[in-house]
C-alpha cells in the first residue's frame, strides 16, 4: 500500500468553469502516478461567484478577502494540508488568506514562474483581468523568480477583461473572442514577450496552443499540476 495522500484545499468557484479544470487535472496527475482507482484527496470550497464579483465591482476587496479567508479556513477544517486559490485575480487578497490559515498557500504565480523557468522564458506577456494586468501584485510575484512581464495597451486590456467577465466566467466561448485574443498575443510578441501566460483561469477554455503565435502557459493547468504533486506528497509548499 502506498503512503496516504495529502489533502489539497481548493478555494474555487471563481468561476466554476475553471474549477472544473483544476478538479480534472489534479485527479489526472494522481491517476497517472498511482494508477487503478487512485484519486486525489481534495477539500473544495466552491464560492458563489456572484458574491465575489459583486465585491470586485464595488471595489470591496476587504469583503472579498473575508469570503476567501473563510473558505480557506473551511478547507483546513476539511483536512487540507495546503491550500490554493483557483483564480489569478483573487491572489490580490492572497496575503489575507495566508494570514487566516495555518497551512501553506500554493501561489499561482509561483507555479507559472516555475513553468517559465523550465522553458528558459525570461519575459512573459500577461493576459488576464484588468487588475492582474494593471496592478503590481501579479507581476511582482513573477519578478521574485526573475521573470519579467509585459502587458497589452489600454484598449486591448479593456477588451480582454470584458471578454473574461461577459463571456468566459459565464461559460460562453466565441470564435470572435478567440480571434481578438490572438491579435493581442501578436502585439505582446512585438513587445518582446517570449511566451504568454493565460493569467485568468478560464482563458485556456478559449485559446489553445495551436491558435497562438507565441507559446502559452495556462495558469490553471500548471497550478493544478503542481497541486497534483502536492497531493502525491512529491512537492512541499514552502
Ligand atoms: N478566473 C479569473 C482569474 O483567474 C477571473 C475570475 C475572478 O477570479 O474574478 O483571474
Amino acid at each position: 500500500m502506498e503512503t496516504r495522500m495529502e489533502t489539497v484545499g481548493l478555494i474555487g468557484g471563481m468561476s466554476w468553469h475553471s474549477t472544473a479544470t483544476y478538479y480534472r487535472v489534479i485527479n489526472e496527475v494522481v491517476a497517472a502516478a498511482r494508477g487503478g482507482h487512485a484519486s486525489a484527496r481534495i477539500a473544495l470550497q466552491s464560492l458563489d461567484f456572484a458574491e465575489v464579483r459583486d465585491c470586485q465591482v464595488r471595489g470591496d476587496w476587504d469583503g472579498a478577502a473575508e469570503l476567501l479567508a473563510e473558505a480557506g479556513r473551511r478547507c483546513v477544517g476539511g483536512g487540507a494540508t495546503a491550500v490554493a486559490i483557483c483564480t489569478n485575480l483573487m491572489h490580490k487578497v492572497a496575503p489575507q488568506v495566508e494570514a487566516a490559515i495555518d497551512v501553506p498557500l500554493l501561489h499561482i504565480a509561483d507555479a507559472v514562474a516555475a513553468e517559465a523557468g523550465r522553458h528558459g522564458w525570461g519575459t512573459l506577456g500577461i493576459l488576464g483581468t484588468r487588475w492582474v494586468m494593471e496592478e503590481s501584485f501579479y507581476a511582482d510575484r513573477l519578478a521574485r523568480h526573475g521573470v519579467a512581464a509585459v502587458v497589452p495597451g489600454a484598449a486591448e486590456r479593456e477588451a480582454v477583461d470584458t471578454i473574461v467577465f461577459d463571456e468566459l466566467t459565464q461559460g460562453i466561448v466565441r470564435d470572435a473572442s478567440r480571434t481578438a485574443y490572438v491579435d493581442v498575443i501578436r502585439g505582446l510578441a512585438d513587445q518582446g514577450a517570449e511566451a504568454v501566460v493565460l493569467a485568468c483561469t478560464e482563458i485556456g477554455l478559449l485559446v489553445s496552443p495551436e491558435d497562438s503565435p507565441l507559446p502559452l502557459i495556462d495558469s490553471a493547468e500548471v497550478h493544478a499540476r503542481e497541486l497534483g504533486r502536492v497531493a502525491l506528497g512529491e512537492l512541499t509548499v514552502a
